[in-house]
């Protein structure tokens, strides 16, 4: 039947995409339903036409590591290894009392000193961030230094995040450079997936019914079956999709916490930006958590940098005199201007043992969970747990 395929993957970031060519590479007759125009997630390069060369800028996803054994394998299978391109090592300045300062000039040396030998013996595990990194920075160190820069990496308030969840350790592939991109930034990666799979845009998908063989998913466009179904979508969405299938399932995701972030990119002419290149620049107050820059490659004419808000706190004017205020530039100096809402979960104590929850729930079940609520947000996390998912539902 034409609408009949064994695996339905709803949603079409990195997660959603790696779990459909693990299927489509198996041999499965395999769609994917993504309810926004674009696929990638939080995979998102804005690319501005430029004489000399295309300039991208990263609204979400900005780092990929030498340590993410996975996404390298991947990259090795989709023939994207030889189009990898490396990025310069620049540093943070943190935004502290409305100045822009180097990190070292932060910290308490003495209090590092006497505080660091911890991390050889401190275990993550049962541990908060908070807990586990008060411990070994010293509470100074990390109320004024280093909490705002994991807030930074996690684009949320991340002292209650469960510590092993945070810069999880991966060996690292030494004869791939540190940290790569893309000639258009990361979205390559998601095209070059895409390029590979039946997928459908625009369509989101509200609920999914069990079938005597399977699942029903109805989009606007009709009603879908397969045999087994793959959520890929953030994890409150998750739990919306499933009410009817699988309530169980969703009654535990639904106590998962959830961020959004309101993300805004600028691209300036180079003259225009008096501010030295750097990777980014963590906030230790105010309105927003970070911000990266595109300084890591650098481009003929043009820079860029996208912040990454706190939701809810300013319109999109005040989000742009804010950016100007900080950068020290003119709002007429902003060339282009791109704005996105970003996902995260918000993992707390506790999130161990709903996902050991949910994972007891899912045990035989034709239905597989993928996304950044397991193990932990960052891509090869995403990838591990599609591993892991793959090999459970696979035939
Ligand atoms: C600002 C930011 C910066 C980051 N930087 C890094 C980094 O540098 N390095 C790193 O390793 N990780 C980084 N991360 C984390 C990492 O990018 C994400 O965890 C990962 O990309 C999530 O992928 P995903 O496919 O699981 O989810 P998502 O990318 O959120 O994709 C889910 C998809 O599901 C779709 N969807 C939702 N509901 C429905 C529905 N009902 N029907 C159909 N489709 C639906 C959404 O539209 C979306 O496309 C960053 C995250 C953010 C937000």
């Amino acid at each position: 039947m034409k609408n009949r395929y064994d695996l339905i993957v709803i949603g079409a970031g990195i997660s959603g995409l790696a779990m459909a060519y693990k299927a489509e590479q198996a041999d499965m007759h395999v769609l994917v339903v993504e309810k926004e125009s674009r696929t990638g997630g939080c995979f998102h390069s804005e690319v501005v036409a430029d004489d000399a060369q295309p300039f991208w800028l990263e609204m979400g996803t900005h780092t990929c590591f030498n340590s993410y054994g996975r996404l390298l394998a991947l990259l090795e299978k989709l023939g994207l290894t030889d189009q990898m391109q490396g990025r310069e090592k620049l540093r943070y300045r943190m935004l502290a009392d409305d100045k822009l300062v180097s990190i070292p000039s932060r910290l308490h040396i003495f209090e590092l000193i006497t505080h660091a030998w911890r991390l050889f013996s401190l275990q993550k595990e049962n541990r908060s961030v908070g807990e586990y990194y008060r411990a070994i920075t010293g509470p100074q160190n990390y109320n004024e230094v280093f909490s705002h820069a994991f807030n930074a990496v996690l684009c949320q308030p991340a002292s209650e995040v469960p510590a092993d969840m945070l810069f999880r350790k991966r060996p690292r592939n030494k004869a791939i450079m540190r940290s790569y991109t893309f000639p258009e930034g990361l979205s390559w990666i998601i095209a070059a997936l895409a390029d590979q799979l039946e997928i459908k845009t625009g369509q989101e998908i509200h609920s999914i019914r069990r079938t005597q063989t399977g699942y029903q998913v109805e989009t606007a466009a009709g009603v879908l079956l397969a045999d087994k179904i793959a959520c890929a979508t953030p994890v409150l969405a998750a739990a919306r999709l499933l009410t009817t299938a699988h309530p169980e399932i969703a009654e535990q995701l639904n106590w998962a916490g959830e961020v959004e972030i309101e993300s805004v990119g600028i691209v300036v002419k180079k003259e225009h930006l008096p501010l030295e290149p750097v990777a980014g620049i963590i906030a230790a107050d105010g309105f927003f958590y970070s911000s990266v820059s595109r300084d890591i490659v650098a481009h003929p004419h043009l820079r860029g940098m996208t912040f990454h808000f706190k939701p809810g706190l300013l319109t999109d004017d005040e989000k742009l005199q804010h950016i100007c205020s900080v950068l020290g530039i003119a709002e007429s100096a902003v060339l282009h201007l791109f704005h996105k809402t970003n996902r995260l979960p918000a993992p707390g104590v506790g999130h161990h043992q709903l996902i050991a929850a949910v994972d007891a729930l899912l045990t035989d079940q034709p239905l597989a969970l993928v996304g950044n609520y397991f193990a932990g947000v960052a891509v090869e996390d995403c990838l591990e747990r599609v591993e892991s998912e793959f090999a459970r539902i696979a035939p």
